[in-house]
């Protein structure tokens, strides 16, 4: 397949991993965060970390819309569906994710909330047109990647004059976590999280170009390489990082440039802007309070906004004891520094949003296995 198969290539993928082995200088390491789950689970599931040299190392980011909502704004869409009785549509993998007690949106369909899985925000319209009687509220998450289909659909309810639908919007911004990151303390003082330098992600680059991406390159000298999502794309971008790196660079390539340029979807961009506007402060799993790292919908289109039109109070719970899902979302731990991995949590039975979400690290892990030893890994 097009596109597909020139990019998952053998021999191909023999001469990369050479020039990977011979690029990267025996004397030093290379700490390189994928910063979307995208890429942590097209690692682990081709095996990009085994074809590299132990001083290459990949450390996972929170690049997993689903990972890095907090258990609180879970908690605010169960209080729509079960005390105001809305018909509450959402994406697949938040319905499992737990919220606080141990709540989940399945949990409370379970117990008789109108909660849908829904595939677009265009069957979410679909459902508010046909239930006229009921309030219809879309639980939107995700980073700059779903935000325009959000934007489509608030635009597309007001053209219609759709009185019973409405957002409870949670869309985050990529740039703004990153920079967050290099600024906290476990990089910039502790030195716990070692970072050198950045896959860029292929889908939200492909909206918001690569840009964005220049002033942190340029401010924290830490090289960014935007990576398609296939094998020898990510091991392409590991080699030029690691190529910066050695040369002393610290610049924004893009190794992605059948999808991405510099500016982006300009189009996508500008319905954004017309919608949405940024949230000062926004609460991240694992980041804690980031200053505009996140969206909300403008005050033209507040009847569209559910935080207008319903008291959603936020409810503080934490993250279920034991769960490691901050800190790994952060890259200071791996999904195996946790206890409760593979033991207690597991994708049948998840603890926390990383085991959850297809494109969480704890996820990838147990999926593909690739911690598993030996007989272990083989059986
Ligand atoms: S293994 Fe489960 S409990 Fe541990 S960090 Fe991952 S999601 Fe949380």
């Amino acid at each position: 397949m097009k596109y597909i198969d020139e990019f998952r290539a053998k021999d191909l993928a023999v001469k990369l991993t050479g020039a990977i082995a011979a690029a990267a200088y025996p004397g030093r390491t290379y700490n390189l965060m994928e910063f979307c789950g995208g890429h942590t689970h097209a690692i682990f599931r081709y095996g990009v970390q085994d074809l590299m040299p132990a001083n290459v190392n990949f450390v996972h980011g929170p690049g997993c819309p689903v990972c890095v909502l907090p258990t609180g704004r879970i908690d605010g869409a169960i209080h729509l569906a079960e005390k105001y009785g809305v018909t509450l549509c959402t994406y697949g993998d938040l319905l499992r994710v737990p919220a606080g007690k141990r709540r989940t949106l399945m949990k409370s369909k379970a117990d008789g909330a109108d909660i849908r899985m829904v595939y677009s925000t265009m069957d979410v319209l679909k459902i508010a047109r046909n239930n006229p009687e009921k309030q219809v509220v879309f639980f939107a998450i995700g980073f700059e990647t779903t935000t325009p289909p959000t934007a489509v659909a608030i635009k597309q309810a007001r053209a219609e004059g759709l009185k019973n639908f409405s957002v409870y919007g949670n869309h985050v911004l990529t740039p703004a976590a990153i920079q967050h990151i290099l600024q906290s303390p476990e990089v910039r003082e502790l030195n716990s999280v070692s970072i050198d330098g950045f896959f860029g992600p292929a889908h939200v680059s492909s909206v918001i170009g690569s840009r964005p991406y220049e002033y942190f390159a340029e401010e924290f000298q830490r090289p960014v390489v935007i990576a398609g999502f296939e094998p020898l794309d990510v091991m392409q971008a590991a080699l030029m990082l690691i190529n910066q790196l050695n040369e002393g660079r610290y610049e924004v390539e893009n190794e992605y440039t059948r999808v991405v340029d510099r500016e982006g979807n300009t189009k996508a961009q500008a319905l954004v802007a017309d919608i949405f506007e940024l949230r000062r402060s926004f609460q991240w799993r694992g980041l804690g309070e980031v200053p505009y790292s996140a969206l909300k919908i403008k005050q033209a289109y507040g009847a569209f906004d559910a935080e207008r039109r319903f008291e959603i109070p936020e409810s503080g719970a934490g993250d279920i004891k034991g769960c490691a899902c901050p800190a790994i979302l952060r890259g200071a731990k791996r999904p195996t520094d946790c206890k409760l991995f593979g033991t207690a949590c597991t994708p049948d039975n998840p603890m926390g949003s990383c085991m959850v979400s297809s494109e969480g690290a704890c996820a990838a892990y147990w999926t593909y296995g690739r911690f598993r030893k030996g007989k272990e890994a083989a059986a």
